[in-house]
């Protein structure tokens, strides 16, 4: 019965993605119980174990798991607080925490639950039920990673749409003021970009876009840089703990680097596809609104395209 099951399950494609694809790291200081766990679940899943509790947040790190399986009991970190570490990082809060328990008590489980688990299961494991957890966990994660990929990503370039930006942004603004960092901001628009499609047509218009999308991706390297498609054919960059000449380099290089694309454009005065970019560096305090940075930046790209576009220009402000 279950064999049925899972054939039905593992045609299901959620963005290119099944359940065999789906990685499973397992977290048990016993390594019987690991063979027991990676022998259950690898008929259907790919699995990945560890008996070192002090290397799980690298791991997840290199390996991007879609649930983690954790004992609770570990003699160098009990799985409550690697869960509870896992909840408060940014790449693995929607990753799903399933416990093994020796502990079948109403307050031991009542832990779990406080820490973020998504479900637990007791010792001595029940395969079948092992199977049928991870399997529902796994298509939920599935499911979710789909939703929020539908809205908050931008169909045309894969960079995160304007939804991200209201929803998203809005926290790293807080997280920027609350460790006292500076934030830079970067606003891009396409020169004579109307010109361009009104020459080559919206189809070539389109795949220029995704162009310089995948170019704007490649110029900002640290995970916590944050890439979005504004409109048409702007782009916001927001780099968190960046201050004003850390700024400079990325702006500097994503004008050059656009440019070193070498899209004609024979609308354009030197015949190339460019961009302008205008950046705001700021030391945020709770008075300032993500509006009034976006606002500057924008003004600032306006002075750029004043100046004879294919550049940048910005400053820092104190608001
Ligand atoms: P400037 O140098 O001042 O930025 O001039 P521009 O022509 O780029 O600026 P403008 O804002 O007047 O025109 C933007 C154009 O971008 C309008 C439209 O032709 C094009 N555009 C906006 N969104 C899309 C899109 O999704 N696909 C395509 N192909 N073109 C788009
Ligand atoms: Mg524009
Ligand atoms: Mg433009």
């Amino acid at each position: 019965m279950i064999e049925n099951e899972y054939s039905t399950i593992k045609a299901q494609t959620f963005l290119g993605k099944t359940l065999s694809d789906c990685q499973v790291l397992i977290v048990d200081d016993e390594q019987a119980s690991r063979l027991i766990l990676t022998s259950v679940l690898e008929e259907f899943v790919r699995c990945t174990s560890t008996g070192d509790c002090l290397i799980v947040a690298d791991l997840c790190r290199d390996i991007k798991p879609d649930l983690v399986i954790l004992d609770v009991n570990m003699p160098d970190k009990d799985g409550i607080t690697i869960c509870k570490e896992l909840k408060q990082s940014a790449q693995t809060v929607d990753v799903p925490i399933l416990f093994i328990t020796g502990s079948v008590e109403p307050s031991s489980q009542d832990i779990c639950w406080e820490a973020g688990a998504a479900d637990f299961i007791a010792k001595p494991i029940v395969a079948s039920t092992l199977i049928h957890r991870v399997r529902n966990l796994l298509q939920s994660k599935l499911r979710l990673d789909l939703l929020s990929e539908l809205t908050f990503r931008d169909q045309l370039t894969g960079l995160n749409n304007r939804h991200y930006l209201v929803t998203e942004v809005p926290a790293i603004l807080k997280n920027t003021i609350r460790e006292n960092q500076f934030l830079g901001v970067i606003m891009i628009d396409i020169d004579y970009f109307k010109g361009f499609n009104d020459t080559y047509g919206h189809v070539d218009g389109d795949k220029c876009l995704v162009s310089v999308a995948s170019a704007l991706k490649a110029c900002v390297r640290r995970p916590k840089d944050c890439v979005i498609r504004y409109g048409g054919e702007e782009f916001l960059v927001f780099l968190p703990d960046t201050d004003q000449q850390g700024c400079l380099l990325v702006g500097q290089a994503i004008v050059k680097t656009m440019y070193e694309l070498n899209i004609v454009n024979s609308s354009s005065p030197n015949k190339m596809v460019t961009v302008s970019a205008g950046y705001v560096v700021t030391q945020p305090n709770n008075n300032v609104k993500l509006e009034d940075i976006i606002n500057d930046a924008d003004q600032a790209l306006y002075e750029a395209k004043q100046s004879g576009r294919n550049k940048l220009k910005g400053y820092l402000k104190n608001y």
